[in-house]
């Protein structure tokens, strides 16, 4: 029997895969900025919770690959923020560029059809083919018209970008729950601080 009880350790539904994974440096750009993928082991877990195909949990996690991940992160950060703001991804800069292109030219999980019906994942190196399917998901998202869909989240103090999927394009936060409740938190607050004349 499974002994496992995981809950979603990381957050996901930035509406891309490339987005979830910027996500993994939690309030970004802010004094609170966290690191959620410091080691080889945490990455694993992301991989697990929001990849295709889950890693063997028997090999120890590659430190280096954690610092490879970090890496490419910052890279996917650097050209959605360049298509975003500049609509010239390659502005991004070379080194971004570097990381995101070797990154995408590893090999995909690739999928296969079992008994039941349902498709199964995998991959000689899950952690490796996942980042390369995060690097390639970014490609194409600011090459796509999708990345006119990309937003920041109006909440200065969170740092994510997500892809606005509703019908006018006018979201503003990336999750109602958090970001979105806070704010108009504070917008309620403001009001009823008025002076009533
Ligand atoms: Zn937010």
């Amino acid at each position: 029997m499974p002994t496992t009880t995981d809950t979603p350790r990381f957050r996901e539904g930035a509406g891309r895969l490339c987005l979830d994974f910027i996500r993994t440096l939690r309030y970004r750009g802010t004094s609170s900025a966290s690191e959620e993928l410091p080691d080889g082991a945490a990455l694993a877990t992301w991989v697990r919770q929001c990849g295709p195909c889950a890693p063997d949990d028997t090999v120890a996690p590659d430190p280096a690959q954690a610092a490879r991940a970090r890496e490419l992160r910052e890279a996917v950060h650097a050209l959605v923020i360049a298509a975003v703001r500049t609509e010239d991804p390659a502005s991004c800069g070379d080194t971004a560029l570097r990381h995101l292109n070797r990154a995408a030219a590893a090999p995909v999980p690739v999928p296969a059809l079992d008994a039941s019906g349902r498709i199964r994942w995998r991959a000689d190196d899950p952690v490796t083919a996942t980042l390369a399917l995060i690097a390639r998901d970014a490609l194409d998202l600011v090459t796509s018209a999708a990345i006119t869909r990309v937003r920041e989240c109006a909440d200065p103090h969170c740092g994510a970008l997500f892809l606005d999927g509703s019908r006018p394009g006018t979201r503003r936060w990336c999750s109602m729950g958090t970001c979105g409740n806070r704010a108009k938190k504070t917008t309620l607050r403001h009001k009823t601080a008025r002076p009533v004349r």
